[in-house]
């Protein structure tokens, strides 16, 4: 078969809820990736920041291995060993209390809305339920996400949407506390940085003064870190670079480092009440996930992470110089770009692909989302197709 009828076969037999590039890949191998026609591809989108050590990693591939040859699955009827040594790595590096493994970022925050509602009923009785998240914000693709998610374009034709959310300006303290003075509210849920909003740092003094005055209400502050988590900004999680400790987090999309898990990270407030059956889930803390995971975890170290901060600059000050570019945004290796009004990032994205250069865009930004192993090599590589297109447009 051609690459055409590759495209057709998934035409035909794939529900159409993508808009995939005209490109068929088939091998990748640290930063790069190669096409079904032997065609090289620089990698800037590690899958939407899920492949966190790049294609194929060896540590990543010989842990996977060897969990699949060993035990692949059993369910949570009985103890397993990757998923506690993860768990056990993810509450030291987070200073949280408890771990719950499911297999998505939207699960995750489901997961997180639910130890809220669970935490805010036994308190305080059934009426304090109301999660309140940002405009603008992206929380996930079912249905309580989707409710949560602050942007409309995703609501047409799926209503009726769950009671129980409600949504405030980012960056807003005075408007947040008015709706949770007036609602019943038992959660604030935040993105440190929205990814899909358009790479949106929030304000780390609203963050910070939302957070005290959330305490004090005993309101619950949640972070959905799906992307921001797992060293993407430069630090284990996102809000330790916010100053601030969430009650309970979100993790997913690097966590894996190529294959599904999402975490539901509570303290002790909010670990308590989640009892036996109080949630589940058939695949959460799947062996091979949770291998493949805890080497992600392990290759996480100060050092590394430094590099990361290192790199994340010299990234950041290259493309400051660049022709078209207006700001540039986000935080560590989670980059937006946003462009003079005439030039369009889907234009631009495109004009990289067909260069060899995959990145990604948010909103009306161009995004990048590399791998954390990326080298300064492999930053001027990238740079140069970038600068290229960009001078001539
Ligand atoms: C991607 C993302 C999600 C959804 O994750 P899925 O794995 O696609 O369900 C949720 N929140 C944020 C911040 C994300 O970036």
């Amino acid at each position: 078969m051609n690459k055409q009828e590759y495209m057709q076969r998934d035409r035909d037999y794939v529900l159409g809820t993508y808009g995939r590039s005209p490109v068929v890949l088939e091998k990748g191998e640290g930063m790069y990736a190669w096409d079904t026609d032997g065609r090289q591809y620089l990698d800037l989108t590690s899958g939407i920041g899920v492949n966190s050590l790049g294609f194929s990693h060896p540590a990543w591939v010989e842990a996977v291995q060897k969990q699949a040859a060993q035990l692949a699955h059993i369910s949570n009827l009985y103890y397993t060993l990757p998923c506690s040594e993860l768990a056990e790595k993810i509450v030291k590096r987070t200073g949280l209390s408890k771990v719950f493994f499911g297999n998505s970022g939207a699960e995750a925050n489901e997961g997180l809305i639910k130890a809220a509602r669970k935490y805010a009923t036994t308190t305080y009785g059934p009426e304090r339920n109301v999660v309140v998240s940002l405009n603008n914000s992206f929380h996930g693709r079912t249905l309580a996400t989707l409710t949560a998610t602050g942007q409309d374009v995703f609501h047409h034709d799926f209503g009726p949407f769950n009671d129980g959310f409600m949504y405030a300006p980012a960056n807003d303290l005075n408007t947040l506390k008015e709706i949770c003075e007036n609602n019943p509210v038992c959660a604030v849920l935040m993105e440190p940085v929205q990814g899909e909003g358009g790479v949106m740092m929030l304000d780390p003094a609203f963050v910070q003064e939302a957070a005290a005055w959330l305490r004090e209400k005993d309101i619950l502050l949640l972070f959905d870190e799906v992307q921001t988590g797992i060293g993407r900004t430069g630090t284990f999680l996102a809000c330790e670079q916010l100053g601030v400790t969430p009650d309970g987090v979100s993790l997913a999309k690097g966590l894996g480092g190529g294959l599904p898990i999402g975490a539901v990270v509570l303290n002790e407030k909010m670990a308590a009440p989640m009892g036996p059956s109080s949630h589940g889930s058939t695949f959460g803390g799947n062996p091979v996930a949770c291998a493949g995971a805890n080497v992600v975890v392990d290759t996480l170290t100060e050092d590394f992470l430094a590099q990361v901060r290192k790199n994340a600059a010299l990234l950041r000050e290259q493309l400051a110089g660049m022709k078209h570019v207006k700001s540039i945004t986000g935080l560590g290796l989670m980059v937006g770009i946003e462009f003079d009004e005439d030039v369009k990032a889907a234009d631009v994205r495109r004009l990289c692909e067909e260069k060899g250069l995959l990145v990604l865009t948010a909103k009306t930004k161009l995004r990048l989302l590399p791998p954390l192993i990326i080298s300064e090599k492999e930053i001027s590589e990238a740079m140069t197709v970038l600068r290229e297109v960009l001078e001539n447009l």
